[in-house]
């Protein structure tokens, strides 16, 4: 599966999601458009669910 949602700011190439640089000049990506943060922010946002189901579990007892 390959995602192309994102376009290179230096030359305008339809990137893919996975790694760091642009697939055509090899530019930096922009750091909101890295897979990394986006796993964190899954990562952070799947612990802040279990942190809050817990929680809501145990609320009653
Ligand atoms: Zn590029």
């Amino acid at each position: 599966m390959t995602l192309r949602v994102f376009h290179c700011k230096d030359c305008g190439h339809h990137m893919r999601f996975a790694g760091n640089h642009c697939g055509r000049c090899y530019a930096k990506k922009d750091a909101f458009q890295r897979p990394g943060l986006w796993y964190a922010l899954l990562a952070l946002l799947i612990i802040l669910l279990l942190v809050g189901g817990l929680r809501y579990l145990t609320a009653g007892l």
